[in-house]
């Protein structure tokens, strides 16, 4: 009896497992492939100032269309990428298209527009992130302080002698820098003193519980204090309510990003939503 129930188990086990090993093999099969295919695409979430209410840009989340699977979020297959290393040429790509996004938002209704792309630890820590950077900033002919990049505490510290090295020179070309996922780590207030940044990204997880958790509620109001303190902006994300919104403005947070002002969105429906909300 034993022997069936432990095989019964493990063929339960298995079966799940196939389901899961089978996903991964369709997505990591295509993946090379699907960067000549043109099978990605950046999607562009609103970022909201508070102060005034109106978009002064967007972060941009890569979206995979997948010919088999369909839409397949970046959850599912950035870890993929990272361990394969496609995150190298596909994070070139990213850049390249924020680049070209930059470069044609360069009319007045858009100039002022600031683009945020997420860096992967493996683009951070390889050679080529800046000489990549440098080129396209240059043949797009882009000011740099409209570009910022999203860097996870947990990316910046696996190396941190590096990452501290590398924010000085991204920096140094007036490139803006976002530590994301803020608070999720372990070691937020030490690398606060060791990188040099421009913003910090509250994380989703604070944000949530904003109304019902006072912890959450003191946790976020005293991270907006200290941030601040140290001059350095804050964005919140996941913001979905007005009660939060509401919170936040009033804790003097700088801006938000959330479903309650947009989900991330094909980039000429983000375009479309900028010229209504500047023009009315
Ligand atoms: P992230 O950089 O922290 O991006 C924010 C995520 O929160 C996005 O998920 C966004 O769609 C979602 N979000 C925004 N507002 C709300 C809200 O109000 N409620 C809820 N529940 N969710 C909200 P997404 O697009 O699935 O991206 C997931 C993660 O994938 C990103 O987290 C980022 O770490 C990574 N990622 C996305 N694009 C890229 C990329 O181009 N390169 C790299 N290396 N990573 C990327
Ligand atoms: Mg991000
Ligand atoms: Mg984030
Ligand atoms: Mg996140």
């Amino acid at each position: 009896a034993a022997k069936s129930q432990g095989r019964g188990n493990f063929q339960f086990f298995s079966a799940a497992m196939n389901t899961a090993t089978h996903e991964r093999l369709l997505l990591e099969s295509r993946l090379w492939q699907a960067l000549e295919q043109d099978e990605f695409e950046l999607y562009l979430q609103p970022q909201v100032e508070l102060a005034t209410q109106r978009i002064i840009g967007a972060e941009a989340l890569l979206r995979w269309h997948h010919p088999e699977l369909g839409m397949v979020g970046p959850d599912r297959f950035i870890p993929i990428a990272e361990e394969s290393g496609l995150i190298l040429p596909l994070g070139d790509w990213v850049l390249q298209r924020a680049c070209a996004l930059l470069h044609a938002w360069r009319v007045p209704a858009l100039s002022h527009l600031r683009l945020a792309v997420n860096l992967s630890a493996r683009q951070c820590h390889g050679p080529g992130l800046l000489p990549h950077l440098d080129r396209m900033l240059h043949s797009h002919g882009i000011n740099p302080a409209l570009l910022e990049l999203e860097i996870t505490e947990s990316a910046a510290m696996q190396d941190p002698e590096r990452s501290r090295a590398l924010l000085i020179e991204l920096r140094s070309r007036g490139i803006k820098v976002a530590i994301d996922d803020f608070g999720t780590g372990y070691s937020s207030l030490s690398y606060l003193k060791l990188f040099e940044l421009d913003r910090i990204k509250i994380d989703r997880s604070f944000v949530k519980d904003i109304e019902s958790d006072p912890d959450d509620a003191v946790i976020v109001a005293a991270t907006i204090a200290l941030a601040h303190s140290l001059g350095l902006e804050v964005i919140a994300e996941g913001v979905e309510t007005q009660a939060q919104c509401d919170f936040l403005r009033a804790k003097q947070c700088d801006e938000a990003q959330g479903y309650l002002f947009a989900k991330p969105l094909p980039v000429a429906q983000f375009e479309a939503m900028v010229r209504a909300t500047t023009t009315a």
